[in-house]
């Protein structure tokens, strides 16, 4: 169902010290003035636990970086979405740009870690994004439409309310560079009737993440087909984060 949703990325960032610290100044931000938009962090998997001990907000909840892509067994160092889902994950990150390039995740590896997301009642944070070279030779729009076509077309019993797909250009994550509200509108509007044309969902949620910070959150989410964020830097500070999600 379609709905507002901002998410936290924490990478590989923060100790368990920080991670305690981070937590309780959401907390803060939390309580002080009490949000009505579906928000959530994604912590290091070790320090998941921490940050679903507490009901910080009715609308919180907590995500994890990378699942694997098989189910239980010998694969020594993974974590399955069985254990995630147990550990009352609610959100899973699937194919960002990073774990593209550095673990080179193939479509078939994205697709098969969305089914077992699906299968254990995890919502998949699918992520999609070009890269700088396709911005500038204009073939953004049937980039994204490949990446899109080549994963979902392999997931079986795809199901709408297990899956949010990211908008993510790679050119602006982490560098400070956000896509204009128009650039961004502009592929979420086409991953909208994509998505809507080949799988009959229309009311997806589509987040947009690249340099998300308090400053441009409003101009980007008064788009009508952006419902929100998925948030890298400005994600480890509790009152940017919050400011955020309050940009609705
Ligand atoms: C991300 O990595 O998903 C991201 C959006 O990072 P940043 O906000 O730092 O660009």
């Amino acid at each position: 169902m379609r709905r507002n949703l901002v998410l936290g990325n924490w990478k590989q960032n923060t100790t368990k010290e920080s991670a305690v610290e981070l937590l309780d100044a959401i907390k803060l931000e939390l309580e002080k003035a009490p949000i009505s938009t579906d928000i959530g962090v994604i912590p290091p998997a070790l320090f998941i636990e921490m940050a679903t001990e507490e009901q910080y907000s009715p609308h919180f909840s907590v995500g994890i970086q990378n699942i694997s892509k098989t189910q239980k067994g010998a694969f020594t160092g993974e974590i399955g979405a069985d254990m995630a889902a147990s550990a009352s994950v609610k959100y899973a990150l699937v194919g960002h740009s990073e774990r593209r390039a550095y673990f080179n995740e193939s479509n078939q590896d994205l697709a098969q870690k969305i089914e077992r997301c699906i299968e254990n009642n995890i919502v998949a944070v699918f992520c999609v994004g070009e890269e700088l070279k396709d911005r500038k030779s204009g073939n953004y729009l049937e980039v994204v439409k490949q990446q899109v076509n080549a994963v979902l077309a392999e997931v079986k019993h795809l199901d709408i309310e297990k899956l949010v797909i990211a908008y993510e250009p790679v050119w602006a994550i982490g560098t400070g560079e956000t896509a204009t509200a128009e650039q961004a509108q502009e592929v979420h509007a086409m991953i909208r009737s994509l998505v809507n044309s080949k799988l009959g969902f229309n009311d997806i949620s589509i987040l947009y993440g690249g340099s998300c910070k308090p400053s441009n959150a409003k101009e980007l989410f008064i788009q009508p087909d952006i419902d929100g964020g998925l948030i890298g830097g400005a994600a480890l500070n509790a009152q940017d984060f919050v400011a955020i999600a309050n940009s609705f």
